[in-house]
């Protein structure tokens, strides 16, 4: 029996899904748009703070994404940091917990101006599926000021790109 089982799994293909197929050329131009935004508002690259507020870790799965060899957004210039003193923005996930409200507060202040908050998902804004929980004090906006939401449960890695193009004109 348990050679049986062994064989059936040592002869059958792998179980997880194929990658997705990278639109490349669309992937680049949007990229490139966002890395020359970024230095004509900042006369450099822009940095990203990720901050988790109390998410389900499903939003920092696609943030993730961006950093993976499909998008490797650092070679235009996107680039996340450790901490706030060296970021431009904040992109803060989850719907804001009650132990991480003055965590996102001191995280806000330890970043220096000029500085944008960005909430992805649909969490951050209303706090989502978590909304009405005694646990959290809401979506981002009702701790700190936001520039933009990305929405999405969770947004993927080009509407993440997007989003931080669309923060860049509006900024
Ligand atoms: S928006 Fe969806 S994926 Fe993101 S933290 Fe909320 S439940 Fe999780």
């Amino acid at each position: 029996m348990t050679s049986k089982f062994l064989l059936r799994n040592l002869m059958r293909g792998p179980l997880t899904e194929p990658a997705p197929a990278a639109d490349d050329a669309a992937l680049a131009e949007l990229a490139a748009r966002v890395n020359i935004a970024a230095r004509a508002r900042l006369g450099r690259t822009l940095s990203i703070r990720e901050v988790d507020a109390g998410s389900c870790n499903g939003c920092e799965l696609e943030i993730h994404a961006l950093n993976n060899v499909l998008y490797d957004l650092e070679r235009f210039g996107l680039r996340f940091v450790a901490s706030p003193r060296h970021a431009d923005v904040l992109l803060v996930t989850g719907p804001v917990t009650a132990h991480m409200r003055e965590a996102l507060e001191r995280t806000y202040q330890a970043t220096p101006d000029p500085k944008w908050v960005v909430a992805v998902g649909d969490c951050a804004r209303n706090g989502g599926v978590f909304a009405g929980s005694a646990a959290c004090v809401g979506g981002v906006s009702a701790v700190l000021p936001v520039d933009l939401h990305i929405p999405g449960c969770p947004p993927t890695p080009t509407a993440l790109l997007r989003g931080l193009l669309a923060l860049l004109q509006i900024a």
